[in-house]
């Protein structure tokens, strides 16, 4: 069982205020206890906030090149802890341990360390006539964090934050704290200085609105729930503190009738069993042409039936649990809700394998006869469950796909990549993914409409975390 009972606060390992509220975390897989972290008070909010916010003066006036030697050594000491972190993600959501390894760690140890070549960025100045824009690190940032892709997430705030300078105050999902520990644990062991790097645990409900509304804190970065981004924003709001927000989604592909039809399918299906479904811009809306729209859903069938559902210490399982009991109730709940407005169950569904109810198993599960307007193809169920939706032709395709409150992600099957791309630039999303394409953290990351504000990685995620002031001399 993993220790720890205490947060990380000014460079020390502090004793929560009440020790008797704690967060009880179970392996998924089985529902064992695995973990029990301290349910944070607005006493330790104040602390954690109030060693940020002393220790930015100085991290703030360190040099570009100081900083980009703390990126790159705690990027080195997360290589040496790889196994740690993944054993870690594996155990408190579920997903394979090799998927762990590659996905949710290494290629976010890479990503942190991308960020050692940014730290330039916030001393970039631009002149105009007699103006010139500086950039200015924007103080104090509270980081909250979801469960699905715990450190990729961490990462992607927490590199921008050190690249210019910022300090932070980070608070992972109640369900998956122990890779933070750890990286706590790495920052002390590089020697960051005492402050830059804080770490509590909590409730969202319980204290996200004071970290959101303390008047010490200049920026909120979250990542979750449309739910809870809207809590977030209402409490920044008062203090007119910066949210960057990276909220739901329901992804649409579209796929054109000339397009290689096995190859697009299998890719769309992959991509929604990827991580269990459990990715925010998963492409869970497929758009087919009617005229192969049997063969489609017989593809689908096929590739999501490939798949191994199983332990997820097991090298051969493609797919562990869910990430808790209660997201898989809600999969059920919505797989559920699909065959009762009619849709028609290809594959999966709510039946388990005797030896898989122990966790919070669900079967990669496709349903066609989906109509765009049924609540399995508007609302976000955050699962392995894919929607087949038939069109008649382009336009109505592209009209189905944009008719949704979301817009983080979408992708675009067709016959080459130019016809793919006349498609894309007409929808209405922060993401597209044509022929196949995969993300790059070097592109921002975010969505349109309730999807989000702001974006993550790259230049673009840069911004947010600075302020800009504008120097005008005489002449
Ligand atoms: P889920 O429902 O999938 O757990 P949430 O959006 O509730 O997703 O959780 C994502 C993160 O947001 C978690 O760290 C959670 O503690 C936090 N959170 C939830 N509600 C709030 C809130 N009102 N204010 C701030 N953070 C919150």
């Amino acid at each position: 069982m993993y220790p720890k009972q205490q947060f990380y606060i000014n460079g020390q390992w502090l004793a929560a205020a009440n020790l008797n509220d704690t967060i009880q975390i179970k392996n998924p897989a089985n529902g064992k206890l695995i973990a029990c972290t301290p349910s944070a008070t607005e006493q330790d909010v104040d602390a954690a906030i109030a060693a940020a916010r002393k220790a930015f003066p100085a991290w703030s006036a360190t040099t570009a090149e100081q900083r980009k030697l703390f990126i790159i050594a705690i990027a080195d000491e997360m290589q040496n802890r790889r196994d740690d972190l993944a054993q870690a993600i594996t155990d408190t959501m579920g997903c394979p341990i090799e998927h762990s390894i590659q996905v949710q760690v290494q290629d976010s140890i890479d990503a942190f360390r991308e960020f050692a070549d940014m730290v330039g960025f916030v001393d970039e100045t631009e002149q105009q006539q007699n103006m010139t824009q500086y950039k200015v690190a924007i103080g104090v940032c509270v980081l909250i964090n979801p469960w699905n892709y715990p450190l990729s997430q961490l990462v992607g705030k927490l590199g921008p934050a050190m690249a210019t300078g910022c300090t932070v105050v980070v608070k992972p999902a109640e369900q998956t704290p122990v890779q933070d520990y750890i990286m706590a644990e790495i920052f002390a062991k590089v020697g960051v200085p005492a402050g830059v790097f804080n770490l509590i645990t909590g409730y969202g409900h319980k204290i996200g609105a004071h970290l959101c509304a303390h008047p010490e804190v200049d920026m909120v970065s979250f990542t979750g729930s449309t739910a809870a981004g809207v809590s977030v924003a209402k409490a920044a709001a008062p203090t007119i503190k910066r949210v960057c927000q990276e909220l739901g989604g329901k992804s649409a592909m579209i796929i054109t009738e000339d397009a290689d039809l096995q190859a697009a399918v299998t890719y769309g299906v992959e991509d929604v069993m990827f991580n269990c479904g459990q990715t925010c811009s998963a492409l869970t809306r497929m758009f087919v042409p009617s005229s192969c729209y049997q063969e489609a859903i017989g593809i689908a069938k096929s590739a999501a039936e490939q798949h191994i559902v199983g332990n997820p210490l097991d090298p051969n399982s493609t797919m562990g649990p869910l990430s808790s009991a209660e997201q898989q109730q809600r999969v059920i709940d919505y797989i559920n809700i699909g065959i009762n407005e009619g849709a028609k169950l290809v594959t999966g569904g709510t039946e388990l394998a005797d030896e898989l109810k122990s966790g919070a198993y669900v079967r990669p599960t496709i349903f066609a006869d989906v109509k765009h307007d049924m609540r399995i193809a508007q609302q976000e169920i955050f699962g392995p469950v894919l929607c087949m939706i038939a069109y008649a032709d382009e336009q109505q395709a592209i009209e189905m796909a944009n008719d949704s409150i979301y817009g983080l992600a979408s992708a675009v099957y067709a016959k080459d990549t130019p016809s793919a791309l006349k498609i894309a630039r007409q929808l209405r999303a922060g993401q597209c993914y044509i022929q196949g394409g995969y993300f790059n953290t070097l592109g921002p990351f975010g969505g349109f409409k309730q999807s989000g504000n702001g974006r993550e990685w790259g230049r673009e995620g840069l911004k947010e975390y600075v302020e800009l002031q504008a120097v005008f001399t005489p002449e």
